[in-house]
């Protein structure tokens, strides 16, 4: 689901973000491209139906644990402090075949190398719905889960998704202390943007249902998959972020100039 800048290894960084602080990035995807099941106009790694024809291989287990387990010994060794080990990268991390085994390895060598370091996840929502990836979500310190619209259509112009949004929202509503990240976007010729009161509306009632510890308001920061798109005002992120405080939920807008 991307958020963090991400390179081609395994474990990338650390990388400094507003949001999360200071991060180590763990890519468990095929090396090569992105691989998502969600196609997104603002994707920083481009579109998706672009990508999607290519081989790959999905890295083992044992590697991802090993990389990781190297980059906290060295991390140790630097005395540099890692906030966050964050699961990220290019797509939608628990796509991996493997995910369950990879997020208890991981927290093993979390729980060895660095037990103050908290264990989170960047993902596009899309598989919340699976009792093994809700097994294993649970298992995480954090999940910063992807709701970029309340409604079906907004939903397909700002995700392609292949799952409904009433789906997506019942998964998040029944897992436990999220947070909510939503991407909003314009586009002057009103094509594909989420940030316009028809579209508002029902994700301010989505995510009052899902009732997360937390909502985060960002906007473009990267070049985006369509040339037709723009980050959204700050004016207008922060008339959303009061919506959402309205409703009940706590929300903070990150502003595209701070
Ligand atoms: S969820 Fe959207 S933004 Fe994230 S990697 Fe997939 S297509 Fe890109």
């Amino acid at each position: 689901m991307g958020g963090l800048a991400s390179a081609e290894e395994l474990v990338y960084g650390p990388v400094r973000s507003r949001r999360l602080g200071l991060s180590l990035g763990i890519n468990i995807l095929p090396p090569n491209g992105k691989t998502c099941n969600f196609d997104c106009p603002y994707c920083q790694y481009g579109w998706t139906r672009v990508s999607s024809g290519e081989a790959r291989s999905w890295p083992a287990p044992e590697s991802i644990v090993s990389a990781l387990s190297e980059r906290l010994r060295e991390a140790k060794l630097s005395r540099t402090r890692v906030d966050r080990l964050t699961l990220a990268g290019r797509g939608e991390p628990t796509l991996h075949p493997q995910f369950p085994d990879i997020v208890r390895g991981l927290r093993a060598v979390r729980d060895r190398e660095s037990p103050d370091t908290r264990l989170a996840i960047l993902s596009n929502s899309s598989t919340a719905e699976k009792p093994a990836i809700r097994a294993a979500l649970l298992e995480l310190d954090e999940r910063y889960m992807k709701l970029d619209a309340g409604d079906p259509m907004t939903l397909r112009y700002v995700n392609d998704s292949p799952i409904s949004c009433t789906r997506i929202v019942e998964a998040l509503r029944t897992l436990p202390d999220l947070v909510i990240q939503t991407m909003f976007v314009s586009d002057p010729e009103g094509r594909m943007d989420n940030c316009g009161d028809i579209a508002v509306g029902p994700w301010v009632r989505a995510v009052a249902k899902i009732a997360p510890r937390k909502v985060h308001l960002i906007t473009l920061d990267q070049t985006p998959a369509s040339s037709f798109i723009r980050p959204v005002s700050d004016v207008r992120l922060l008339e959303i972020a009061n919506r959402v405080r309205q409703s009940g939920v706590p929300a903070r807008a990150f502003l595209s100039n701070s």
